[in-house]
């Protein structure tokens, strides 16, 4: 099939999908697939879960969109649901993962114009925050900066992880720092509690908002709802997109009590940004992870999943390292990523590079230890193939 008529800015493999259940893919011709890429973190759920489904028909029967010049009964719905399970108080609803960025980056300059005329943002290296204009000024990775320059200013990048670069950066014209708990495009990298914690002194020092982008990590992706819970440092923002929706598209951006009144009417807003449609499907999603425990499943199959890819790392010594919490793995590899992926695909197992060494592993949170078994057989056949 000819697909010019597509703008050339993904770099796809050739297989078409038509169809998914649970952690399997279908490709027009029928063939199945192991899905442990789940849309980037995305199906949470799986596909076609039952409750997405009946969740979209239920909804779409009733209401799909309404101006945000009225309130809807869904987004105060899922607003409540994530407030009452997070140390936050008040929700904006958006479309992606780049929008939550761009409200939380907004947020932040204005909270900074409140606190007297501070505007700095700081960022970290290697991180990835999304596209945009705003979202890429603040994505410390130098392939997608460069040919869009001259990107915003008022933002500073610092080395992750660095304490004394933190320090000396942390001037009293910052008004924010973004951060990712564990970066996942720039390789599955975690961040170290030391620095974590001395980012949330300074932040409450010199009244600064610590954002997280738990866009990839959060939604039940490290084990628990919101990925901060894993690290007992609580940020006063917090972006959300990704698995928030089980495969619908919306974004989030929660802000605690000193956050949560900055942006007034006028200051900022979506047209789609809590719509009713995707929130009864977000909704459904929280409710089947939380009260319907699946989350608190999470931690035994990921442990089973790391004593595995342990196991594979002893015998295989291309496997360099083996990162990440819940099910946000990461295995460096010390082969090309982009050929690795290759070998995966022609066995039937989706898997995801982050960078040109790290084979990521996002398999839907509800994954059977029979799927785990699968995916990870093919992973062996195809280091067995390589070695
Ligand atoms: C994917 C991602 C984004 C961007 O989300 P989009 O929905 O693609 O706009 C931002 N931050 C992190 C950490 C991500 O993984």
């Amino acid at each position: 099939m000819s697909e010019d008529c597509l703008m050339k800015t993904y770099g796809r493999f050739d297989v078409t999908f038509d169809k998914g259940l649970g952690s399997k893919l279908y490709d027009i011709n029928g063939t199945e697939y192991i899905d442990f890429v789940s849309g980037v973190a995305v199906n949470c759920l799986g596909h076609s879960h039952p409750v997405i489904i009946k969740a979209i028909q239920d909804q779409s029967n009733k209401l799909i969109h309404v101006s945000n010049y009225y309130y809807n009964t869904t987004h105060t719905l899922l607003a409540k649901k994530l407030i009452e399970n997070s140390d936050h108080e008040s929700v904006f609803f958006c479309n992606s993962g780049t929008e939550a960025i761009e409200g939380a980056l907004k947020l932040a300059r204005k909270y900074g114009k409140l606190k007297g005329d501070k505007s700095t943002i700081l960022y970290m290296e290697n991180s990835f925050h999304g596209r945009s204009m705003g979202a890429l000024s603040v994505t410390g990775q130098g392939k997608y900066q460069e040919a869009f320059s001259p990107l915003i200013g008022g933002v500073q990048k610092i080395p992750f992880n660095d304490l004394k670069a933190l320090r000396e950066a942390f001037t009293t014209d910052v008004c924010g720092v973004i951060v990712e708990p564990i970066q996942g495009e720039g390789g599955v990298i975690p961040i170290n509690m030391d620095f974590i914690k001395e980012i949330r002194e300074l932040c409450t020092e010199n009244d600064a908002l610590l954002i997280y982008d738990e866009v990839q990590c959060g939604i039940g992706r490290l084990g628990s709802l919101f990925a901060y819970k894993q690290f007992g440092v609580i940020p006063d923002v917090i972006a959300l997109a990704k698995g928030l929706g089980g495969g619908f598209p919306i974004g989030a951006v929660i802000a605690n009590k000193k956050a949560s009144t900055v942006l007034q009417p006028g200051d900022h807003g979506s047209t789609f940004g809590g719509n009713p449609l995707a929130c009864a499907v977000s909704l459904a999603v929280i409710t089947e992870l939380v009260d319907n425990k699946i989350i608190d499943t999470i931690d035994e199959r990921s442990s089973y999943t790391f004593e595995k890819l342990e196991i594979l790392k002893k015998k295989y010594p291309i496997i360099k390292e083996i990162r990440g919490m819940g099910f946000l793995i990461g295995v460096e590899i010390d082969f090309d990523t982009k050929e690795f992926m290759k070998k995966c695909l022609e066995k039937k197992l989706l898997l995801i590079s982050a960078g040109p060494r790290v084979i990521r592993f996002l398999p839907p949170l509800n994954v059977t230890k029979e799927e785990l078994d699968e995916a990870l057989h093919v992973f062996t056949l195809v280091l067995e193939e390589i070695c």
